[in-house]
């Protein structure tokens, strides 16, 4: 059985910067990874620019391999049921147009750490000093021995599925699809992430371009239909926005678990083991989901290093560390945050005060009808609670995270 000081599960972001920390401070990591790499990983691609700052400190310049066509991004346009359309530029300036097969091999082979492809986890038996890991490799069964585990499995992590059994039924699940057309005509700047706040699209709609095609995606409850919901945004491109596509030529789905952040109910581990990224459920508005992915992974690592330097528990280290990002991420969902500070790297205040006075009303009107849709979450309630509790104390409380 392979002994080492960390096993990471999962080669992503998250992965590579939890990986960097370790690393560095001359720690023996590993990191599975279930498919072969460079592996296919659906995404946007569009990262923010506190992402891109994380990239360059820690790996260096980004190659021009890892981008897709268009390079760089310069914002988010969001679309309204009135018609109205918000641009809004990044902070910063244009941010880099990530290739996830790519970028993520790239980071993850700078990190440092030893990486075991095709290799999944099935699960862990959490000992006082160290953890056992199951594996599965081409069909046979590996063992590891490590002192701490670190699940950095994305949304569906089976790290987490394997210290609280029953999480997946505690949460909503979302389903995020994307089709890819060939593009007869498109008036939506390609330099930007087009958004659409329309309760009749669905609860997550939007449209970029990648390597000559345009990408039409929608967010749904699980249940619903991909085809139909797609359908339905296509035509409603053509009729409103003067879109014409031709059939789509791919198409890809996957499960989100969009709402812990929103509600600050992370999960962050039990005993040797860490969970991170979007696994523990950060996720930014509009499902910017990298560079909390990357900060996470990075407290996640230094956190084992503290803890081994300190001869502490990690996880109590880990929760002080981690409310940095929670307090990041969270505020980009909390209503005061949003109407009195800027929590987001774009500025939404300013491009609604470039709209007419009737512009604004049908803005706000239309958000708050998008809002409805999230009803039968029961989030309304949650959100304001943390919301109260953040203006009395520095950090959301972590009386709710596993
Ligand atoms: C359609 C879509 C569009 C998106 N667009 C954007 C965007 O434009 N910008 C943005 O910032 N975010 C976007 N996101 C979110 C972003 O992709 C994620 O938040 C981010 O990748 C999370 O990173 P992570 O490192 O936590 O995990 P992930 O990127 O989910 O990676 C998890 C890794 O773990 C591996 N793994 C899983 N289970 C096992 C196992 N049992 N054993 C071994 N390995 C395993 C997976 O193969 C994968 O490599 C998008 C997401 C989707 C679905």
């Amino acid at each position: 059985m392979r002994s080492v000081d960390v096993i990471i599960v999962g080669a992503s972001l998250a992965a590579a910067a939890a990986a960097k920390r370790l690393t560095d401070s001359g720690l023996e990591t590993v990191i599975l990874e279930r498919k072969e790499l460079p592996r296919h990983k659906i995404c946007s691609g569009i990262l923010s620019p506190r992402g891109h700052r994380f990239l360059l400190e820690n790996f260096g310049p980004l190659p021009p391999e890892i981008l897709h066509d268009p390079t760089w991004c310069r914002g988010v346009t969001f679309h309204f049921p009135s018609m109205v359309s918000m641009s809004m530029d990044f902070f910063g300036g244009s941010t880099p147009h990530l290739h996830r097969k790519y970028s993520d091999y790239w980071a993850i082979q700078r990190s440092g750490a030893q990486v075991h492809d095709q290799t999944s986890f099935s699960g862990l038996t959490d000992h006082d000093d160290h953890v056992i890991v199951n594996a599965r490799r081409q069909g046979e069964e590996i063992q590891y021995r490590a002192r701490h585990l670190i699940g950095a499995d994305g949304p569906t992590s089976l790290v987490t599925r394997a210290i609280y059994p029953d999480y997946p039924q505690q949460i909503p699940w979302f389903v995020v699809g994307q089709k890819f057309h060939n593009i007869i005509a498109c008036p939506l700047d390609h330099e930007y992430f087009h958004f659409w706040f329309h309760p009749e699209l669905g609860h997550y709609t939007w449209s970029h371009a990648r390597d000559g095609q345009q990408i039409v995606g929608v967010g749904f409850k699980r249940g619903d239909k991909f085809d139909t919901r797609h359908k339905n945004v296509v035509r409603y491109l053509e009729e409103k926005h003067g879109v014409v596509l031709d059939p789509y030529t791919t198409d890809e789905g996957c499960a989100e678990n969009f709402g812990p952040s929103l509600i600050n109910r992370y999960v962050f581990g039990k005993g040797n083991v860490l969970v991170t990224g979007q696994a523990s459920g950060f996720l930014n508005m509009i499902g910017e989901g990298m560079s909390c992915a990357l900060h996470s992974g990075a407290i996640a690592g230094e956190a084992i290093v503290e803890a081994r330097l300190r001869n502490r528990p990690v996880q109590e280290l880990y929760r002080k560390m981690i409310a940095s990002e929670v307090r990041r991420t969270t505020d980009q969902w909390n209503p005061l945050k949003i109407a009195f500070a800027r929590p987001h790297e774009a500025d939404f205040p300013a491009a609604l005060m470039q709209l007419s006075w009737r512009e604004r009303r049908l803005v706000m009107r239309d958000l708050w009808r998008f809002i409805v849709l999230f009803k039968e979450f029961k989030w309304g309630r949650q959100i304001a609670r943390a919301a109260l509790a953040r203006t009395m104390s520095e950090n959301y409380s972590n009386k709710y995270w596993l």
